[in-house]
């Protein structure tokens, strides 16, 4: 569910700002990270080769991706040739630069997490996101001086207070950048023989995070297409609460490196949590697979709930009673049943509800000014706020119609309230599309048919 709220919440900002300022101005770029120790102990795990682990694994992401109506432009598995052409470019520029030394290290190292950790950021000794006991090296790596650019990234922070949102994980992305270390950015290839060779050391493997994150440049042209490069970069990563440090201070240090601009934007939405509050948990049994939601609501329903209903940037429970009431209350019961109403009321009455010359000057001035508060809300990132404000927009109609009465009207005044309320949820579908893609077509579709159609039907 974490990942998937990921996907969610990306592909609703790709949705609503590709229909704002054209297809062809916004690059989504999702995709998967293949390599570390974790891949390939899971691997070793499952008797098969990380290749074939993974290769049966990223079908499984494209399916959930379709599934889901995800529409990214771009899928990237960091075991392609390009992105280790790309990732060693990288490696060889910082070398250059002198940001990249060798020194003996013994460290704590989460394979959870993929990263090292110092004894005073454990708790009991143990990793305090996964709770394990990290496994202890001594071995000769090589570290990148992220030390030299934490300065750069605290002004950056200080100067542009819309670079992190939620704006109270500021202070925690602060507190690392303070004390922050060099780090190391190697493994030896013996200890670790999956990922990419260190450029001219074919002994060591570039630590997986050193690895993955050039994702972000390479795939707009990094080293390889200057011009369509610059045309995009920089851009804006969603990432989740455990990423913040490798998004927020490793990766800028490493833009600041290559000098290259700071991340635009980097939205750090909350953990879902299972439906009894805790952490989700095989152990536990708490775990709720997005799978699985889909097979019993679909796409939209689970959309409208991720998005719609909890928070985008605190920590949330997953409770399939709430998706349910959500559901029924704004999808159900009032979207639905608007359009039902307004469809069956303009056949019965044999009136036009696409006449737009039937449309009253307030009551649009009135709907135009909602749809552009539910704007701001997208390019403010506040999706839940964006849904709430949509809700609003269909209670307005459905509260219209209640006032109106249309059923005992003369066919002039019925048609103007059809055509108002027809309106009203034209603007509304269109703002619902990035939150609901199936639905909020269909919805469209469903009013210029003038078919009734029961799109939302009530849940149990
Ligand atoms: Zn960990």
């Amino acid at each position: 569910m974490g990942h998937a709220i990921e996907f969610f919440q990306a592909d609703a900002y790709a949705r609503y700002f590709k229909k704002k300022l054209g297809k062809e101005n916004v690059f989504f770029n999702v995709g998967v990270d293949e390599h570390g120790l974790k891949v390939f102990t899971t691997a070793h795990d499952h008797d098969t080769t990380p290749e074939k682990y993974l290769d049966a694994l990223v079908p499984e992401w494209l399916s959930f991706c379709s599934k889901f109506r995800i529409e990214h432009d771009h899928f990237y598995r960091t075991s392609a040739e390009d992105h280790h052409v790309g990732s060693k470019r990288v490696w060889e520029i910082c070398n250059e630069k002198g940001d990249i030394y060798k020194k003996h290290y013994e460290g704590l190292y989460c394979v959870g997490c993929e990263s090292f950790y110092l004894e005073r950021d454990l708790i009991d000794g143990k990793c305090p996101d996964h709770g394990t006991v990290p496994v202890k090296y001594s071995e000769e790596n090589y570290f990148f001086q992220l030390s030299k650019y934490s300065q750069a990234i605290i002004s950056y922070l200080e100067e542009n207070p819309d670079f992190l949102k939620p704006a109270a994980k500021k202070q925690e992305l602060l507190n690392f950048l303070k004390d922050m270390e060099d780090i190391s950015i190697s493994r030896n290839r013996k200890n670790l023989p999956w990922g990419i060779e260190v450029p001219n050391d074919p002994e060591h493997t570039i630590y997986v995070w050193f690895d993955a994150l050039t994702n972000y440049i390479r795939v707009l042209g990094f080293d390889n297409d200057l011009e369509r490069f610059n045309s995009w970069w920089p851009g804006i990563q969603i990432c989740g609460p455990d990423n913040l440090r490798f998004q927020g201070a490793i990766w800028q240090g490493m833009l600041a490196a290559l000098g290259l601009p700071f991340t635009k934007k980097l939205l750090v939405h909350g953990t879902i949590f299972g439906p009894d509050g805790q952490k989700m948990s095989k152990t536990i049994g708490n775990v709720v697979s997005p799978l699985e939601q889909y097979e019993k609501y679909g796409s939209d329903i689970c959309r409208f709930y991720m998005l719609g209903v909890l928070r985008p940037y605190t920590d949330s429970s997953y409770r399939e009673e709430d998706l349910k009431e959500a559901y029924n209350a704004h999808l159900a019961n009032s979207y639905g049943n608007l359009l039902n109403r307004i469809i069956h009321l303009g056949n019965q009455k044999d009136i036009d509800i696409l006449d737009a010359s039937a449309i009253e000057s307030d009551f649009k001035a009135e709907v135009d000014e909602m749809k552009n508060k539910a704007e701001k809300a997208y390019e403010d990132f506040e999706l839940h706020d964006a849904v709430s404000i949509i809700n609003e927009i269909v209670s307005k109609g459905n509260q219209f119609v209640h006032e109106k009465e249309p059923w005992k009207q003369e066919a002039e005044d019925a048609k103007i309230t059809l055509n108002n309320v027809s309106y009203l949820i034209q603007v509304a579908s269109e703002l619902y599309e990035p939150i609901i893609p199936d639905g909020a077509q269909k919805a469209i579709e469903t009013l210029h048919k003038k078919e009734k159609l029961i799109l939302f039907p009530r849940m149990k």
